[in-house]
């Protein structure tokens, strides 16, 4: 089987954490790389667009093709009317390469469009994981700027692709409801994590690695730095703990200059500035010694339509405290892995935080029964989902 999966906006080898790089990367190198240790072939088209971040290590077992379709310096938001562009090259490329692929697979609205135009011309079923979904982005952030096109194209993206992956039941419903689709379209397959590249290790030692005073209380957040993920909830919170020796390490792409001005401002008026370290990203490798560093991980998001680093923090045995949204519902089980909150209110991220920094007994039975949660969602598991749906596509 050969698959072409189109992800145009987001390039699968650039490092995690900066501008247009985050979970959706990560899991589309993670299911290619799996994909063909199965013995599929797996293209991905991608748009020849300015780096900005570090290219990570990657198997190199697929092939990425990068097409040219609008300036490079093009952002997300302009590269809609590029798009007919984008599909010809596509088709050109398999013309050249002589190859006919078997099934399209879609990531973001953006490379749905695309792939409903190559089944057109290939007449090959098509796969479509959104990984955001612009009504449910709305509802939790209304300031969010989008292409006005957005929500009438993933309506109709949701009825024509053959099969939509969602990573959780939150969104699976939402489909149902919101698109009328029939839930016999829609599989729930959600992304699986690497428990031997993130699994827990001796704190001291960690800490060592990334230089991290061995006796300070440690809050880690790992993200982009967006105003969707909230940390403004958590920089509210982090300045209402009684206690004040309590560190709080940012790990995420500084390219929003904006936002990290926004928050850079926050800590200022709320007397942070000592307290919080804004990282920058950091390569998968090194994120293993900043999860085992910490006592606690917190990810307040507006919405997750997953939640890649919540999972990870879990495989490393650190408890999570996140908001109750989204995909983080399946990833963090409440009071047993640590804490599921409502979200934008500081209010239960202090009380909560206070309860996990002072006992380290109840940490170390969350962060046991988070690595335990963490090795049941394996990769293994989705990518054999995802083969079997695929087989059963192709076989009609
Ligand atoms: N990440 C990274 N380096 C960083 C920050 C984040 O590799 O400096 C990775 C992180 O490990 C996670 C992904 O980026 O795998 C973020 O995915 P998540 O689902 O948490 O958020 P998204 O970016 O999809 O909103």
């Amino acid at each position: 089987m050969r698959i072409a999966l189109i992800s145009v906006h987001g390039d699968p080898i650039l490092q995690a954490g900066g501008k247009d790089a985050g979970g959706m990367n990560i899991y589309i190198r993670e299911v290619a790389e799996r994909l063909v240790d199965l013995g599929i072939d797996v293209d991905i088209f991608t748009r020849m667009h300015d780096r900005h971040e570090e290219i990570e290590e990657f198997s190199n077992n697929f092939n990425v093709v990068y097409i040219k379709a609008g300036k490079e310096s093009l952002d997300k938001l302009g590269i809609y009317s590029h798009l007919d562009i984008f599909v010809d090259q596509v088709d050109k490329y398999r013309k050249a390469s002589n190859k006919i692929y078997d099934l399209i697979y879609a990531h973001y609205w953006l490379s749905g469009v695309v792939a409903l135009k190559l089944k057109k011309m290939w007449n090959k079923p098509v796969v479509t994981s959104f990984h955001t979904i612009q009504d449910i982005k709305q509802e939790a952030f209304p300031f969010n700027i989008d292409n006005p096109v957005r929500g009438k194209e993933e309506r109709y993206i949701s009825k024509e692709s053959d099969s939509l992956v969602v990573w959780s039941n939150h969104e699976k419903k939402f489909i149902e409801d919101k698109f009328k689709i029939n839930s016999a379209n829609i599989e729930i397959i959600p992304p699986g994590i690497d428990v031997d590249l993130f699994k827990p290790s001796d704190k001291s030692e960690a800490r060592k690695m990334i230089n991290l005073n061995q006796d300070i209380k440690t809050i880690l957040y790992v993200g982009r730095l967006e105003r969707l993920k909230g940390l403004d909830t958590l920089l509210e919170a982090l300045s209402q703990l009684e206690q004040k020796d309590i560190n709080l390490l940012v790990v995420g792409g500084l390219y929003n200059l904006e936002e990290v001005s926004r928050l850079k401002r926050i800590c200022r008026n709320l007397d942070l500035d000592q307290r919080v370290h804004f990282l920058g990203s950091v390569t998968r490798s090194e994120l293993k010694y900043y999860y085992n560093s910490s006592d606690v991980c917190v990810l307040p998001s507006y919405y997750e339509s997953f939640g890649l680093s919540a999972l990870e923090a879990a495989a490393c045995g650190v408890p999570v405290i996140a908001s109750k949204r989204g995909g983080l519902s399946s990833i963090v089980l409440d009071k047993k892995t640590g804490y599921l909150l409502q979200w934008r209110c500081p209010g239960p991220f202090v009380d909560r935080l206070e309860t996990l920094i002072s006992n380290k007994g109840l940490r170390e039975t969350m962060g046991r029964a988070a690595r335990n949660h963490a090795m049941s969602l394996s990769w293994d598991k989705s990518i054999n989902q995802l083969k079997d749906l695929f087989n059963k596509l192709t076989l009609n």
